[in-house]
């Protein structure tokens, strides 16, 4: 209505943060052939670099070198495993499906699977309590059953550890995406209003949390 735009801002970290999620794409592409050494690790991330990164930012090599140091941490987190193709896992409830697209899906020696989810920053203190981690586990076991291992890999801390979460809470979470999968397949979106973050809101003039009263454009 008004012209406002939606989309977010773009900083010099958030520049970076989407040149490293393209070299993971990127490595999950390349591993299918060979494992990428960190040369040509290094090299793919160049050229998304230039094309997307903040080079003319007055910290970009602050920034490079945080950058450099993350992809150096991503290809030794690789080495001794097989990639398979990534492809999304599915998880079938009640009132739909959901497909969950993983960063990395791998083989170990034994033949067990790893799936992997790959986050750029350090592990929140509350990281596996975020849905996105229960949805990876079902998706995994629905697609491969027992013998798979849902991993999570922090880059900027330099670990990559198995993601444990408890049965109840496994269970809950599935509840909790079936219901919203309901709602979503219903319409229905209340607004949730905020007197703090709703003027923040790109969608906030259209929204029924505008207050009462005419619009009036100057
Ligand atoms: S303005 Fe509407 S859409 Fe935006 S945060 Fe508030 S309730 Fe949600």
């Amino acid at each position: 209505m008004l012209g406002l735009g939606g989309a977010r801002k773009r900083t010099a970290f958030t520049q970076t943060h989407d040149c490293l999620y393209e070299l993971i794409r990127w490595l999950a592409d390349a591993r299918r052939r060979s494992e990428p050494t960190l040369a040509e690790g290094e090299a793919a991330f160049e050229a998304i670099w230039q094309e997307r990164g903040p080079i003319e930012h007055a910290f970009r090599d602050d920034y490079r070198r945080l950058a450099a140091r993350l992809v150096a941490a991503l290809i030794r987190a690789g080495a001794g495993r097989r990639f398979r193709e990534s492809e999304p896992l599915a998880i079938d409830l009640p009132n739909g499906r959901v497909l969950v697209e993983p960063n990395e899906l791998a083989e170990l020696s034994d033949g067990s699977v790893v799936v992997r989810r790959v986050r750029t920053g350090q592990k929140r203190s509350d990281e596996y309590d975020r849905l996105e981690y229960t949805l990876y586990q079902l998706a995994a076991q629905a697609r491969f059953g027992g013998a798979v291992v849902v991993q999570a890999l922090h880059l900027t801390d330099e670990t990559a550890e198995a993601v444990t979460i408890t049965a109840a809470k496994v269970g809950h979470r599935r509840t909790k995406s079936d219901e919203m999968l309901g709602r979503i397949a219903a319409g229905w979106f209340p607004p949730e209003v905020d007197a703090v973050t709703c003027p923040r809101c790109p969608h906030f003039f259209i929204c029924a949390a505008t207050p009462q009263g005419n619009l009036v454009v100057a």
